[in-house]
């Protein structure tokens, strides 16, 4: 352990500025000697940088002003302490320096000392989303060059351009772009800003992919829920370059129509590339039934694989369109599929009351609770859903089945699903359990990012 203590820290405010600085219980800093701390603790950590041979960079900037200042209350920078990225306002005991939408501000503890550079969303309950840990960082053009580089030598070292060519680039959080969110699909970037901070750096990032990935067209997709919340007008339109007439990805063989100025998200759920591959493989010779099929991805790998039949379901008719489109591009047998324009809560209940049975069924039904408030609520809705997919599998079948809500844990989901086949009267093992795929990787520290979570179930035979 000795040895650790000679190296330097790459965590210099956990040893340097919390012992020192912290006041004694009680007692309370005055606001304009919590700022001064700020600083001169922030430049203390510049210090030990500089010792240990880092660079020489300020909490200043280079007009020599002070940033502006988001000072916790004390006890809360323990989640910052951890590195999760996210300052809520119940956390924070004030916001020095009139800071604007968007702009960039020092996160410092009660104490005064530095935590971190994060983008300041005045309106939102997420005040602050972290952009660094580092106190010398400059968060700048070069930084976000620097961010987004890293992201995309990521994709390229796990090899993920081999299965497709529609991939997301940038995954916000996890990526250390808080907000951001680049989808790529063959020469066409699409890009979602989804916070105030986030938005302020469009044209900056939108020029830094350009430069770095070439595309024919970079799509602005920033129509969020998350964008109300942040006081930001949705937006969506072409950034640079222009749209080619038809889009599609390739992916594990198969080519897929993209919308990417109508469709959800950014035009496609690049999360389920690797499920929808474990599905098809599952699929041969069976009657196979897709709830919330969107623009057919399961189905598709499904009749692509030799499944009988396959049903499919979604409320939306733009999406089945494109589904239709997907099936002729892939010349598969359409005579082998049937699409089906409707809510899938009560066309699982008209298929029970038909007592029609399945081999194979696919839940992936859009975010029920985006967060923990909606959970109960959600929970009913899964619930329902997958007592129904219970009710329709022949024995043996098996139940693909997701939640993509942030709101619901991997626990509560399973529980859920637990309670499902109770109720269904059914015994069923896992199988598999499935998330996101690898272009949408999870930061350790932050939890939050594992939004997708999914079972596969087979029912005892
Ligand atoms: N599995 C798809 C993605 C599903 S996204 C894929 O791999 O691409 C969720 C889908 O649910 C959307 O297409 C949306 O139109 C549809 N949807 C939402 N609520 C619905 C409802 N009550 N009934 C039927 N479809 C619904």
């Amino acid at each position: 352990m000795s040895s650790s203590k000679s190296r330097p820290s790459p965590f210099p405010h956990r040893r340097e500025s919390s012992k020192a600085k912290t006041p004694q219980r009680g007692t309370k800093p005055r606001p304009d000697a919590v700022r001064s701390a700020a600083l001169s603790n922030a430049l203390e950590g510049r210090s030990s940088k500089l010792a240990a041979g880092g660079s020489f960079s300020r909490l200043r900037g280079d007009d020599g002003t002070m940033p502006p200042f988001v000072i916790l209350k004390e006890g809360r920078e323990k989640s910052l302490l951890r590195r999760h990225p996210w300052v809520f306002s119940g956390a924070i005991a004030r916001v020095d320096g009139a800071p604007d939408n968007g702009a960039t501000v020092a996160v410092c503890d009660a104490a005064g000392g530095f935590l971190a550079w994060a983008g300041y969303s005045a309106q939102s309950q997420i005040t602050a989303k972290v952009w660094s840990w580092d106190a010398n960082e400059k968060i700048d053009e070069e930084f976000f060059r620097k961010r987004i580089a890293q992201a995309l030598a990521m994709r390229r070292d796990l090899k993920l351009s081999e299965h497709s060519n529609g991939m997301r680039l940038i995954h916000a959080e996890s990526d250390g772009l808080p907000g951001l969110i680049v989808d790529q699909y063959g020469e066409v970037l699409v890009m979602q800003l989804g916070s105030a901070s986030a938005d302020r750096w469009r044209d900056a990032c939108a020029d830094i992919l350009q430069d770095l990935c070439k595309p024919v067209c970079i799509y602005e997709r920033s129509d969020s829920d998350t964008r109300a919340l942040e006081g930001l007008e949705e937006r969506s339109g072409i950034l640079r370059g222009a749209l080619p007439p038809e889009i599609t990805v390739a992916e594990h063989g198969m080519k897929f129509a993209v919308d990417v100025a109508h469709g959800q998200k950014t035009g496609f759920y690049l999360d389920q590339r690797d499920n929808r591959a474990l599905t098809g493989a599952l699929a041969r010779d069976k009657d196979v039934l897709n709830c919330f099929c969107y623009t057919g991805g399961f189905s598709l790998y499904a009749l692509r694989n030799g499944a009988k039949s396959v049903l499919s379901i979604d409320a939306s008719e733009e999406a089945l369109q494109l589904a239709r489109r997907n099936v002729e591009l892939n010349e598969l047998d359409a005579a082998r599929a049937e699409w089906q324009c409707a809510d899938v809560f009560a066309a699982l209940r008209k298929l029970r009351d038909q007592n029609r049975k399945f081999d194979l069924i696919v839940l992936d039904p859009p975010k029920f609770a985006p967060t923990a408030a909606f959970a109960e609520k959600a929970a009913r809705g899964y619930k329902d859903i997958n007592l129904l997919g219970f009710k329709l599998l022949r024995p043996g079948g098996l139940l693909f089945t997701y939640s993509c809500s942030g709101g619901i844990s991997d626990d509560l989901f399973q529980k859920i699903v637990a309670g499902a086949a109770l109720d269904a009267q059914v015994d069923a093992c896992i199988v598999h359990k499935l998330h996101a795929a690898a272009d949408h990787p999870v930061l350790l520290s932050f939890p939050e990012g594992a939004y997708l979570k999914g079972l596969v179930l087979r029912v005892a035979g």
